[in-house]
């Protein structure tokens, strides 16, 4: 006979079941917390209680079958607990949450395991990585996230390692460098693990890098194979029959400044098919006039590409743009399903890139099912489906100094930011954008090792086409029905990434500030709260006992929610943090204080036209991506209009000599002479002699 303790267990847990079906399985076996098998990512839908993996399962489609909270409801979600962070960077990660403990990541690759019932650390873990990695971070350093199995949490880092940590403990198990560290590379996406491998891509594809994606043994950190997604140098051999069948596709000396194809987001995988899916990045230079002189659709750039997991061997490859010479990346987040397409049962993939097109691929043999726009775009009027090419409209390849107007930018119409898809009303769930670029061939471009190469002069004033507010680059969450190809519904204004529920929700952070729930087949705004940063990662929901948590890891980096000139961002309150809400939750936030900053006054000092003419140009190439456009700041790094050094005396120890590569700014002697480093200084002088209050008009997200 129970006593009584356990027959009151026995109640809780049959009423648990009741509630949560499947997800109490976890629950109910302490033995198992930190032990992730194979089969238990596999089967990682059966666990609605967990985040196992990046898009929660394989699929990646980052829906939630947790139902406790849904339309009925939703209005009485509150917080229940939140957790700052520690950096002042962007935050991308998405939280995986496994038998009660969250992993969460910030911009370098430190880890947090927080109690994900209560918010409460448990341990954190510093790879250390020199601030002097910062200038290899294109787009701002970033991290979206671990990867777990057997007891471990693996998490690459920005200076291209990959650790196994111990789940419980969080100390180092083993640790590998997978990038060449005398390169331009880095990490910013989050591992994956296919049957006791770790898989890992890189990033640097602005700089001098050829892209790759590496399998790691998760027990003892071997490397087990690499896949190249560009050709090397032919006279040095192929590495396989597919860089054999690439090279054929691509003209020049292209080996010589990498080539580009970074893997640095979407690894997914399929465990019925067995086979591997990745996202392939932009050339280098970005210019294919220069990449590849005599044409060539320079494979596998820009490209989804389908391995083997036990080998890496190449199987197909679908490629969105060929010749690709916009920063058009195929890197973006890939949603696997089954849906019926004219009246069959299809298995596809689907992904929004940066081009604009909404892709359908059959994904057991890369063909093209369906591509429509789903954001605004010009280069190319449609994709012929007889050909899987995009038709692009004539004048869109800026091969001269004539400048070229591109819808959508490099930023694109969607980016990394996750997108989800609900089994329930069939949509998938895109933060779009309606972006924009001026493009002007760089005519003067001469390679430099280790920095930004694009073969572009972005220095020149972004004249846009006199429009109509129409065509102004605008943000919005868009509900795309992937059969039709059509808009569903959408609501407007930048966000995070989305998590789709069964509750019949659709969540994401917005630029105000707000984390926010929508009816998810209309697009209706049931539910918001005030959570005092821009949301950037993607949100996820998980179970604990009798409830069910909807949480997401905020940051858009320090002075996120200022509308006014912050010169040193690290100084103010950066309020990046995870945010927990359950319903009945009655936590409250820390009020916001921020005590505006004194801006100095400019250098008085008069400024030489035609020099700070030239220090735009260099700016532009190796200032920008830190310091903002027209150097407007970024709101992470200092607003170096601002800044001391600009008339102290000491601009070039700071700039050729490298005095504070201590906080990330190394020397740049090797790039320019001391006259160049002048011209810049007149250059930020110039801007910084500017009015104030006109100057801050651009958001300078990270693009990648
Ligand atoms: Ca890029």
């Amino acid at each position: 006979m129970p006593g009584l303790p356990s027959l009151f267990l026995l109640l809780v847990n049959l009423v648990f079941f009741a509630l949560y079906g499947a997800a109490s399985s976890w629950a109910a076996d302490t033995e198992k917390p930190y032990s992730v098998t194979a089969e238990r990512l596999v089967n990682a839908d059966a666990e609605p209680g967990n985040w196992l993996s990046h898009g929660r399962t394989y699929s990646e489609q980052r829906y939630s079958p947790l139902d406790q909270v849904d339309l009925s409801n939703v209005n009485k979600l509150g917080l229940d607990w939140y957790f700052d962070l520690n950096d002042h960077n962007v935050v991308e990660a998405t939280p995986l949450v496994i038998d009660g403990i969250m992993y969460v990541t910030e911009a370098m690759g430190t880890v947090f395991a927080l109690n994900a019932k209560t918010g409460e650390k448990v341990w954190y873990f510093d790879p250390e990585v020199p601030p002097e990695t910062l200038v290899k971070a294109c787009c701002q350093p970033v991290n979206r996230g671990v990867a777990t199995a057997n007891g471990k949490i693996f998490v690459g880092t920005l200076d291209g390692r990959l650790i196994a940590l111990d789940a419980k403990s969080g100390t180092k198990v083993w640790e590998q460098i997978t990038t060449d560290p005398t390169q331009a590379y880095t990490i910013t996406g989050a591992p994956r693990v296919v049957k006791n491998r770790v898989l890992i891509g890189n990033a640097g594809a602005e700089y001098d890098v050829r892209g790759y994606v590496s399998a790691y043994d998760a027990d003892t950190g071997e490397m087990d194979w690499r896949f190249y997604t560009i050709p090397g140098d032919p006279s040095r051999g192929f590495e396989n029959d597919a860089m054999r069948a690439a090279a054929e596709t691509w003209t020049g000396e292209w080996w010589k400044i990498g080539g580009g194809g970074t893997v640095w987001d979407a690894i997914v995988y399929d465990p019925e098919l067995d086979l591997l899916y990745i996202g392939t990045g932009n050339g280098t230079p970005w210019n294919h006039a220069i990449r590849s002189p005599d044409g060539g659709d320079n494979l596998y750039l820009s490209s989804i590409v389908a391995l083997r997991p036990d080998t890496g061997e190449y199987v197909w490859h679908y490629q969105t743009t060929p010749a690709e010479t916009w920063d058009f990346t195929a890197t973006q987040p890939i949603i696997l399903a089954d849906i019926e397409i004219e009246g069959v049962m299809r298995k596809v993939l689907m992904q929004a890139p940066k081009n604009g097109f909404f892709y359908v691929l059959d994904r057991s043999t890369g063909d093209l099912i369906s591509a429509e726009p789903f954001a605004k775009i010009n280069w190319a009027s449609h994709v012929d489906l007889v050909t899987g090419r995009p038709v692009e409209r004539p004048g869109m390849r800026p091969v001269d100094e004539t400048r070229v107007y591109i819808e959508p930018g490099p930023g694109g119409a969607h980016n990394w930011d996750p997108m989800a898809f609900s089994p329930i009303t069939g949509l998938v769930y895109i933060p779009t954008v309606d972006s924009r670029f001026i493009w002007q061939k760089d005519e003067e471009f001469q390679y430099t090792s280790g920095l930004w190469n694009l073969g572009y002069d972005i220095s020149i004033p972004f004249d846009y086409p006199a429009v109509g507010t129409e065509q102004r680059s605008r943000s919005y969450l868009l509900a795309w029905d992937p059969v039709t190809q059509r808009q569903a519904w959408r609501s407007d204004g930048i966000g995070s990434g989305v998590l789709a529920t069964a509750g019949g929700l659709v969540f994401r952070g917005t630029g105000d500030g707000r984390f926010v729930a929508y009816k998810a087949d209309t697009g209706e705004e049931v539910w918001s709260s005030y959570v005092q940063n821009r949301g950037v990662g993607g949100p996820i929901s998980y179970a604990i006992g009798e409830d069910q948590y909807v949480a997401i890891a905020l940051g858009r980096g320090a002075a996120t929610m200022r509308k006014d000139v912050v010169p040193y961002p690290a100084d103010v309150p950066h309020a990046n943090r995870v945010v927990a809400f359950k319903l009945g939750g009655n936590a409250a936030l820390p009020d916001y204080i921020y005590t505006p900053q004194e801006l100095r006054a400019p250098p008085v000092e008069e400024i030489n036209i035609e020099t700070a003419a030239v220090g735009r140009k260099v700016f532009h190439r190796y200032c920008f991506a830190c310091h903002g456009r027209e150097a407007r700041g970024n709101r992470i790094q200092p607003d170096i209009r601002f800044s001391d050094y600009l008339d102290n005396g000491f601009w070039d120890d700071v700039v050729m000599d490298g005095i504070l590569s201590g906080v990330g700014m190394v020397s740049f002697a090797d790039a320019m002479s001391p006259e160049l480093s002048e011209a810049i200084r007149q250059y930020v002088i110039m801007e910084a002699q500017k009015p104030v209050n006109s100057s801050f008009k651009q958001d300078a997200g990270p693009v990648q």
